[in-house]
């Protein structure tokens, strides 16, 4: 027997999918020979994925399951299921078969083969529409410039040899972008290209409000580039108000000085909204500073189940 697989697989609102995925996933690995045990985390559901889980623990015992007292995000609860994992090598995917489980034989594999961490990449980014395509683009382009990794085609699907998930957990802020801190770790890293699969049931937590608010948080994570904007935005402006203020005392001093009544206004609107548009980007690294520093865990477990010779 080879060594053993931890699946991680992070749920919320999933009830429709857990037993199928379990099964799905469960039969791959067993055909392959695999040792493994699947680690489901209830993201604090508010439909049966809970006691799905419970069901199908009973009935087996490769599976563990972990509740948390509510909803606290897909990152906590990957870091979570990494935690509580205890393969020697440990894969993180969805659990609505979006990420096909025929590449979790071919991650595992390559890790056999020496590679310690495995990345799924997406060969093509599914069914999506073009602003959303277009957003993402642009949101993978900052965050590939300020790590030097190119994220464009990145997931969460990965696999991680312990000495990196090792690593990964040692991280010590809360909020941890796991798609891009499993690459920031180093290590020999081999990629496996994939096909986004149409989700089977159930609908994606995606809401416009929660990528925006995903891309935003991960851009500041990552990149003090819009503090930079600010700073350069700041420059040019200087640069105006000496050109207009010399430009103003000319005209004074030549006598011929207009009530440009117009322009004030104007200038007055646009160097405020500037103004305050700067304050709220600065505001925002505060509150992040603020939320790391009040050190609040992750995430609270309520609940845990595994097998009994554990
Ligand atoms: N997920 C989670 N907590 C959340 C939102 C999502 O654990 O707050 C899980 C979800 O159950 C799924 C995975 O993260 O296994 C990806 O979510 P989803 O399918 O909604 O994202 P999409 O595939 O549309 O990007
Ligand atoms: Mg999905």
């Amino acid at each position: 027997m080879g060594k053993k697989l931890s699946v991680v697989l992070p749920s919320y609102n999933e009830e429709q999918m857990i037993e199928k995925t379990a099964k799905v996933v469960g039969d791959i690995l067993s055909r392959e020979q695999i040792p493994y045990e699947l680690v489901f985390v209830n993201d604090g559901s508010k439909d049966h994925t809970w006691d799905k889980i419970l069901k199908i623990k009973e009935e087996d015992s490769c599976i563990k399951g972990i509740c948390f007292s509510r909803n606290f995000g897909k990152e906590s609860a990957v870091f979570a299921g990494i935690e509580q994992a205890d393969g020697d090598c440990i894969a993180v995917m969805d659990c609505d078969l979006q990420h096909p489980p025929e590449v979790l034989v071919k991650m595992y594999r390559l890790w056999e083969d020496g590679f310690q961490v495995i990345e799924g990449v997406k060969a093509s980014r599914g069914k999506e529409s073009f602003i959303h395509k277009m957003f993402a683009k642009t949101f993978y382009k900052i965050i590939s410039d300020a790590t030097g990794i190119d994220m464009s085609r990145a997931s969460d699907f990965k696999l991680l040899d312990r000495q990196a998930a090792d690593e990964f957990l040692k991280l010590p802020e809360r909020n941890v972008f796991f798609r891009a801190l499993s690459s920031w770790v180093g290590f020999k890293t081999a990629y496996v290209e994939f096909d986004v699969r149409e989700r089977e049931a159930g609908a994606s937590k995606w809401s416009f409000k929660s990528l925006v608010k995903y891309a935003v948080n991960n851009i500041t994570s990552f990149s003090a580039a819009p503090m930079q904007i600010v700073t350069f935005c700041g420059i040019v402006f200087f640069v105006f108000a000496v050109i207009l203020g010399i430009q103003s005392l000319y005209m004074y001093f030549a006598g011929h000085a207009v009530a440009g009544f117009t322009t004030v206004i104007l200038l007055l609107l646009l160097v405020g909204s500037i103004l305050m548009f700067s304050l709220g980007v600065i505001g925002y690294y505060i509150a992040k500073i603020y939320d790391e520093v009040k050190m609040r865990p992750r995430y609270i477990i309520s609940e845990v189940v595994k097998s009994k010779d554990e």
